[in-house]
């Protein structure tokens, strides 16, 4: 009988991660739900049953990630997907020239290095996998081609998101870690009201994370198509 796969989404109590752990739940995975409050994580994992693990993780928190890393691999011994989804600060009507660089450096803690932490603390167990994935959830605010101006904290972060992918995917070929970024869309959350459904947005997301083993890496993908980087 085939082994249960094994998921990690970061800042997935609410928004767009609570709905991939929903999709990847639906398709059998046993998921690990991160969340830096771990009350509100649990209460959004109580719809699932057991196959959904609440975990407090705050991703800019260098010892959260050890301890959620050590709970991975304890428990399952490996993690067959990564979703880097949780983010901050979408600063809008924000101009790079007067752009507050603490709220820069803020949004690059957790956007970039949050997830640039979660990855590397995750290798063991991703290298333990049959078909590891890491899926990067960006945004084409980080598109060098569409860059106009308006969220530059967010834009810069998610920018160095986006080339981080491509490192991460070509280092990591020799271990068949497919590696991709992710746009969502402009999806209704808390970050994006007004946009289209959760769920559809979390889909290519879902994809990305649970490729065939002759999927695509070093990617920057919206509903399943490319994206100029
Ligand atoms: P939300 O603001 O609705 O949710 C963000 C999630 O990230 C929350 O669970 C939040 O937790 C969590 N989070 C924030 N900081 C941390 C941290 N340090 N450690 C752990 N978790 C943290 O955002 P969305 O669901 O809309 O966005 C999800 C992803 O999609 C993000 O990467 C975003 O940039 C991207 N995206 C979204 C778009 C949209 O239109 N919605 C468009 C393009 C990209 P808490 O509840 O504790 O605050």
């Amino acid at each position: 009988m085939a082994e249960t796969p094994v998921a990690l989404v970061t800042g997935a109590n609410r928004g767009i991660g609570l709905e991939v752990v929903r999709q990847l739940a639906d398709r059998g995975y046993a998921v690990v739900l991160g969340s830096r409050d771990l009350a509100k994580g649990e209460a959004a994992a109580k719809e699932f049953g057991e196959r959904v693990q609440a975990c407090q993780l705050d991703v800019a928190d260098s010892a959260s990630v050890a301890a959620m890393a050590e709970q991975v691999s304890r428990t399952y011994g490996r993690v067959d997907a990564v979703v880097n989804n949780a983010a901050i600060l979408y600063d809008t009507w924000q101009r790079a020239v007067t752009a507050d660089l603490a709220v820069v450096r803020e949004a690059m803690e957790t956007n970039l290095f949050g997830s640039w932490q979660v990855t590397q603390a995750l290798l063991d167990p991703l290298r333990a996998s049959a078909h590891p994935r890491v899926v990067n959830v960006s945004s084409e605010a980080g598109s060098l081609a569409a860059m106009s101006g308006g969220t530059p904290a967010y834009s810069v972060s998610k920018a160095a998101l986006n080339a981080l992918t491509r490192l991460l995917a070509g280092e990591l070929k020799r271990d068949r870690i497919l590696v991709n970024a992710i746009c969502p869309g402009w999806v209704d959350t808390d970050m994006g009201q007004g946009g289209r459904p959760v769920a559809e947005g979390a889909a290519g997301v879902v994809w990305a994370a649970t490729l065939p083993d002759d999927g695509p890496t070093g990617g920057f993908f919206r509903d399943r198509r490319p994206l100029r980087w």
